[in-house]
């Protein structure tokens, strides 16, 4: 997909939801190499509003997604909230099934710094939902002060709330393969060349692009336009890092941070650069620095274990 068409699709989402005037351009310049602070804004004020409110608000379903997370919270014996009162929840397109793609808003709207946190894109690794909804929790009680966070809980609804919670999303896509970057590969589920093995947890889709979740990531980093994104996974126990050098020295201090309450790994080699990956498209192509942090274990019974290893590197990461 090329970039006119991917803005597009960008477009097309947007228009679903009210309230939402679409950017011209579907994505932010890049930023200065010496700054990832906001630069000054100079668009059009209509557009400067476009980015200050991201979907539309939906306390209704941002209830009902709460309910059915606490169910999940007391089968793993949590023994949490899964999600503090008072969170404004916002809705910013559906899944292929038609759930609501939900964000909840942190912090100060027009802070100088804003972060994007991106949660259970893959829903079989459960650790990571642990770990957001103990930072919403924590950020609830004591919200950060000079900076924006946007936590986009539950990014694939659909492969959580099925009976066994699924990688890819209700149409068998990886959604972590579905970006159109320009390293977008069709044939990314087929590792072993020659042997006719597809390892279709890893299917990328038809096209880039395809999907209404990967248009829901993309949705957000184009209105946002964060200064960081930061997302969760598991099992590979490492903070892996894609975008410009700027973020290099924070991405060492969040590995840093880390280090105390789980082993490091060095970046695998498989993770080298993942085609039609998040960090492949905003951090590589865009330049938005691009923090994944990959805790050691997808079991929903380690979730408490690990939490405090990602709170950790996520208070080096939202300091401005
Ligand atoms: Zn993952």
């Amino acid at each position: 997909m090329n970039a006119r068409r991917a803005a597009i699709l960008v477009t097309a989402l947007l228009a679903s939801c009210t309230h939402v005037i679409v950017p011209e351009r579907p994505l932010p310049p890049r930023r200065s190499a010496h700054d990832d602070r906001r630069a000054p804004d100079r668009r059009p004020i209509e557009d400067q509003h476009a980015a200050l409110r991201l979907g539309t608000p939906s306390p209704a379903a941002g209830a009902a997604l709460c309910r059915r997370l606490q169910r999940l919270v007391e089968t793993h014996r949590w023994n949490m909230n899964a999600c503090p009162d008072g969170l404004e929840w916002r809705q910013v397109g559906v899944s292929a099934l038609g759930e609501p793609l939900l964000i909840a808003e942190l912090g100060t709207v027009d802070a100088p710094l804003s972060v994007l946190v991106l949660s259970m894109v893959h829903p079989d690794e459960m650790t990571p939902l642990h770990a957001t909804l103990m930072l919403l929790n924590r950020l609830a009680s004591a919200p950060p002060t000079g900076v924006r966070v946007v936590v986009a809980p539950l990014v694939n609804p659909d492969g959580l709330w099925r009976k066994e919670p699924s990688r890819s999303n209700a149409r068998g896509v990886d959604l972590n393969r579905n970006f159109p970057a320009t390293d977008w590969a069709p044939t990314r589920h087929l590792p072993w060349k020659g042997k006719l093995i597809a390892d279709l947890r890893r299917f990328p889709g038809d096209r880039p692009a395809t999907e209404p979740e990967t248009l829901f990531q993309m949705a957000l980093v184009t209105m946002l336009r964060p200064h960081r994104i930061v997302t969760l996974h598991a099992p590979w126990g490492l903070l892996d890092y894609d975008g410009p050098e700027v973020g290099l020295e924070r991405a060492a201090l969040a590995r840093e941070a880390m280090r105390s309450f789980m082993r490091i790994r060095k970046r695998p080699r498989a993770h080298g650069r993942v085609s039609g990956s998040l960090g492949s498209w905003a951090g590589r192509d865009h330049g938005i620095p691009c923090y994944t942090v990959e805790l050691p274990s997808s079991h929903p019974y380690d979730g408490p274990r690990f939490t405090p290893a990602f709170w950790a590197a996520f208070e080096v990461l939202v300091t401005p």
